[in-house]
């Protein structure tokens, strides 16, 4: 049985790549040296890969959906005329780039299913030069040849490909001729090679129509090129599309049994061809437990029932670009830390697998190194749970009787104005809190310039005349992990890093044993900012489901059991913001659309779980204290019902596009509860004037009730240079009083 993975991290093990791509756009290196750098990590990446049989060369300079583009000269003629570099072109789209004669627009990017990898979307206009752009296959190509061992060179597949760009002004049938084209030229070019096309779009939902288009790619690129085709799925099974699949002459198909719950009875059901190669996804990639060693051999057993040993590639469920690196240099946790294993990890447990496999005798590993996390499920917190009743889920009041004792307590203008949380993480703030960290600065002298910088914002807040206040968030390096110093059962990484996009990472916290509140989180913070203020403050949270999907999380209990420890740990401190008199809670949920299962029908048992987390975490909150939440879309209409089952009071949300499908989509919503949907963008560093924010107003006008109209930015400034905040935030606020005073 021969071993290897779906595909590698790319950041660096100590993120080299996101130093080289810094140091290039800050003109610090030249693209030689870049191109140096990019090839000699990917000659460490293979040498950390050295055990495997076979090696995916997959890395990318910036995202892998970009790279497929330039190798299928998916480029607007826009950029593929610019008088730049390759290099430069391709990050003209991943970034955007100006000069005095042109303004090029990045294009846009989405999570990659439900990972929390960004891509970037293609944009598919009659403007595309469909002009292959191979330069960026050299180093592959190279190292391919210089590797002893076999290695495959991996693209994203036609069939997600089409799927997951977005086309405009283009019609389906020119697209499809177009798409397949561009493959076969490029499979044309390099014939020898054995090219992974990476297909996870098939573990989804697939209608008639879709169905159709992956025959019409796959029924013409198989015959030609089925030698050199690997099609590699991954996030699921393939129930759809399993038996067109096997049928296709290619040289091997790759499958999920991690995520993919029904490929093993698909194999069962129409057997596996024996002409070709079974990679086996049998070791989870997105995932950072320990496999359990019986588990995987009665499962590599039952493979072998449907293929021979020497048909099995044994494999990772999907690329290894999810998890970190290594454990090595970590200081794991004095209790159940035996339990984790990043991708070194991950190779060496593939090693094992396939020597066990193959000597037949069992290993020790098997003995030493037992499954998942530390404790199951504590007595103590199960019975908690258990002893929920309906109360523990439900307000006191429905929301249209709580909203007129909350408005008239909170003494709030119509249009009340407001923030979402964060304000800009300065480059001082950056400096202190390292400062902090390495233990030149003490823990009161830290605490301090948090105050100063607290009362700071306050008072900008108040020249500003803003409504509702919030104290800026200083205390906090992101939404989760500074959560998870505060809970039990959560361990936090030096460096863990995962990447995020291009050059970000981040650095999940890992959900490993029962989570219970062990102090205060954010009450010392909101209530001193509040001692400062007349006006009302805002306590920000992040709520369960938000902290599970931005966290590595347990499987050993179920969702909803973490979901429930989580919000009863998040109860605790959003009774004592209460007893502090705080007069709104924000509980922000940012993240739980992201995480919706891949096919439909799973939907509400997730959705069901997220919201009964969120009430459990916040029914508590008495009727007269407000309740926001936030949520980063406005791809609203999908979910709707769950959203209003989250039972909050005031919602704010990004919509700064503001078309009005999107606006009509908050009509329901808005006819009980508040809702500010954002009215400026707070990703770009664009100062909205004051007439575009009021134009932006009275469009939400059209279809919100003014009683339920919120002003506030789309999200969190922390990301946002203090000039760009205050100005943006003065002009929003201009706008609102401005309407206030031309109405009756
Ligand atoms: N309260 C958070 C902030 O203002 C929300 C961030 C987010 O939605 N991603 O930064
Ligand atoms: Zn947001």
């Amino acid at each position: 049985m021969r071993i290897t993975v779906v595909g590698f991290p790319r950041i660096g093990r100590n993120r080299e790549w996101k130093k080289a791509l810094e140091e290039y756009w800050a003109k610090h290196i030249s693209q030689e040296e870049f191109f140096t750098q990019a090839y000699a990590l990917q000659k460490q990446h293979l040498a950390m890969m050295s055990s495997l049989d076979e090696i995916p060369l997959d890395f990318a300079l910036y995202d892998h959906m970009l790279e497929t583009c330039f190798l299928l000269g998916v480029i607007p003629e826009s950029v593929s005329s610019l008088p730049l570099s390759s290099l430069d072109k391709y990050f003209a789209l991943a970034r955007g780039f100006q000069s005095d004669t042109m303004d090029i627009k990045a294009w846009p990017m989405k999570k990659w299913f439900f990972t929390n990898y960004h891509y970037v979307v293609p944009k598919l206009t009659p403007e595309i030069c469909w002009k292959p752009d191979l330069s960026f296959l050299s180093q592959k190509i190279q190292l391919a040849s210089e590797e002893k061992r076999p290695t495959r060179i991996t693209l994203v597949g036609p069939y997600t490909f089409y799927k997951l760009s977005r086309r405009e002004n283009l019609s389906e049938t020119l697209l499809r001729e177009r798409l397949l084209a561009a493959y076969q030229k490029l499979l044309d070019s390099y014939a020898t090679l054995l090219w992974q096309l990476d297909e996870p779009a098939l573990v989804m939902d697939m209608n008639a129509h879709e169905k159709e288009v992956f025959s019409f790619f796959y029924q013409q690129l198989a015959p030609s090129y089925g030698k050199s085709l690997h099609l590699q799925t991954y996030f699921g099974d393939i129930r759809d599309i399993y038996q067109e699949v096997i049928s296709l002459p290619i040289h091997s198909i790759g499958l999920d049994f991690v995520d993919g719950k029904q490929n093993l009875s698909l194999l069962e059901q129409y057997g596996f061809p024996a002409d070709k190669i079974l990679y086996a996804g049998i070791l989870s990639g997105r995932n950072i437990w320990k496999s359990d060693m019986t588990t995987l051999s009665r499962l590599l057993n039952s493979l072998c029932r449907y293929t021979k040993p020497e048909n099995i590639m044994v494999s990772t469920s999907c690329s290894l670009l999810h998890v970190p690196y290594t454990l090595e240099g970590e200081t794991l946790p004095t209790t159940g830390g035996n339990h984790f294993s990043f991708a070194l990890e991950k190779i060496e447990e593939l090693k094992q697998i396939a020597s066990q496999y193959n000597t037949q005798s069992p290993s020790e590993y098997l003995q030493t190194h037992a499954s998942s996390p530390s404790s199951s499920l504590s007595p103590e917190l199960q019975k908690a749970i258990e002893s929920l009743g309906d109360n523990a889920f439900n307000r006191r009041l429905p929301v249209e009787e709580r909203l007129p004792l909350q408005k008239q307590l909170l003494k709030l203008p119509l249009f009340p104005t407001t923030t979402i949380g964060s304000f800009p993480q300065t480059r001082e703030l950056r400096k202190i809190r390292k400062a902090y960290q390495e233990g030149n600065l003490s823990h009161k002298e830290y605490e301090e310039h948090l105050r100063h910088m607290i009362r700071e914002c306050i008072t900008r807040q108040e020249e500003i005349g803003l409504d509702v206040l919030v104290h800026g968030e200083y205390e906090r390096n992101d939404m989760v992990e500074y959560f998870a110093h505060f809970l039990s059962g959560f361990w936090t990484t030096k460096n863990g890093w995962v990447q995020s996009y291009g050059s970000r990472a981040t650095k999940p916290p890992i959900i490993y044993g029962n989570i219970k509140r062990l102090k205060a989180m954010t009450v010392p913070w909101i209530t001193y900012a509040q001692s400062l203020t007349k006006k009302p403050m805002k306590a920000i949270l992040t709520g369960p489901i938000t902290i599970i999907n931005w966290s590595f999380c347990r499987e050993d209990i179920s969702l909803r059991e973490i979901a429930y420890q989580i919000a009863l740990a998040l109860r605790e401190e959003i009774d004592e913001l209460q007893k502090e008199s705080i007069p709104i809670i924000q509980v922000d949920e940012a993240a739980l659309r992201e995480k919706l299962p891949l096919r439909k029908k799973d939907w509400k048992e997730y959705l069901e779980i997220a919201t009964s987390a969120f009430r459990l975490a916040t029914s508590g909150i008495k009727p007269e204290v407000q309740l926001h939440t936030h949520m980063c879309y406005s791809e609203f209409s999908e979910i709707a019902d769950a959203i209003e089952a989250m039972d909050a009071d005031v919602l704010t949300i990004e919509a700064s596009r503001s078309d009005l499908d999107v606006i009509e989509s908050l009509r329901t919503y808005s006819q009980k509860r508040d809702i500010g949907p954002g009215v400026y963008d707070i990703h770009s560093p664009r100062i909205p004037s004051e007439e575009e924010i009021s134009t932006t107003i009275q469009k939400l006008l059209t279809v919100i009730p003014a009683e339920h109209l919120w002003i506030n930015p789309d999200c969190g400034l922390k990301t946002r240079q203090e000039h760009e905040a205050y100005e943006s935030l003065s002009h929003m606020v201009k706008a609102a009083q401005k309407l206030r005073s031309t109405l009756p």
